[in-house]
């Protein structure tokens, strides 16, 4: 079992931190961890922020707190200390980045050459809407609009062809907001893109931990069925923030695929 989107950022960068998910995975019987950050923690990707920032005084407040507060290069260092050790479990280096159409050619450019086993692209913004943080900020949205723009952004992220995968595929429903229409045509384009591109899918169960009420496990059972008619590699992930998390709801992940029939 895999678990493919795993925050390190709560703490230092040291082998003792890392072995505090390595434990945890142990546990969890895994037999692979894909260790990440998010982009916007360096200092590199802060331009990426300007507009989102100047959109909204909450965001900006956020923004000050978390974006640009460590360095790639010692990100860097520590995963050339990590692979030089043993561990009970494969793991994994990569990149959480937030797709802006507008930054392609900026986010091509950081990533290039840097030794990542992977990167993983997510939409966590549409049209400067940060729209994952909290339900009050969903009060007068216009929810058929925003899920078009998410999904076309979603197309367009999987066209880009600078992802390995794309980062919790139907994240918009977190807080339960459903559009008038049906979500079948853009399921097919994304799976199409996503096959063209052959990038994975993230089967997330961090929606779910963070709000049951509203999110389902993972993705939308039609989508995942679309992705495997598509034959899109899918790959289980907690996108746990803290070792504690790691491997949760991993092997029900793994049940909703293959109880998905096409
Ligand atoms: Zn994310
Ligand atoms: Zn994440």
């Amino acid at each position: 079992m895999v678990d493919g989107h795993i925050h390190i950022e709560r703490g230092p960068y040291t082998l003792d931190w890392i072995n505090q998910f390595v434990q945890k995975a142990v546990e969890m019987q895994l037999d692979e961890i894909r260790l990440l950050e998010h982009n916007y923690r360096f200092e590199e990707f802060v331009p990426m922020y300007d507009s989102v920032c100047a959109y909204s005084a909450y965001v900006k407040e956020w923004f000050k707190k978390q974006g640009g507060v460590k360095k790639l290069s010692d990100y860097l260092e520590l995963i050339k200390k990590v692979r030089a050790e043993h561990f009970p479990v494969k793991i994994k280096f990569g990149l959480e980045i937030c797709y802006f159409k507008e930054y392609e050619a900026l986010t091509a450019e950081l990533t290039k050459d840097k030794g990542f086993d992977f990167l993983l692209g997510s939409i966590h913004f549409v049209d400067d809407f940060a729209f994952d943080h909290k339900p009050e900020h969903w009060v007068g949205v216009d929810v058929d609009k925003i899920y078009r723009r998410y999904f076309e952004d979603s197309v367009s992220l999987a066209e880009s062809r600078i992802f390995d995968g794309i980062g919790h595929p139907d994240s918009i429903k977190l807080f339960g907001h459903k559009p008038s229409f049906k979500l079948t045509e853009y399921y097919e384009r994304l799976a199409e893109a996503l096959a063209a591109g052959n990038m994975y899918t993230d089967q997330n169960s961090g929606a779910y931990r963070r709000c049951a009420g509203t999110a389902s496990l993972g993705m939308d059972e039609e989508l995942l069925r679309i992705l495997k008619k598509h034959n899109v590699r899918i790959i289980t992930s907690s996108d746990a923030h803290r070792p504690e998390d790691v491997g949760y709801k991993i092997k029900e992940l793994n049940d909703c695929i293959l109880n998905c029939h096409i």
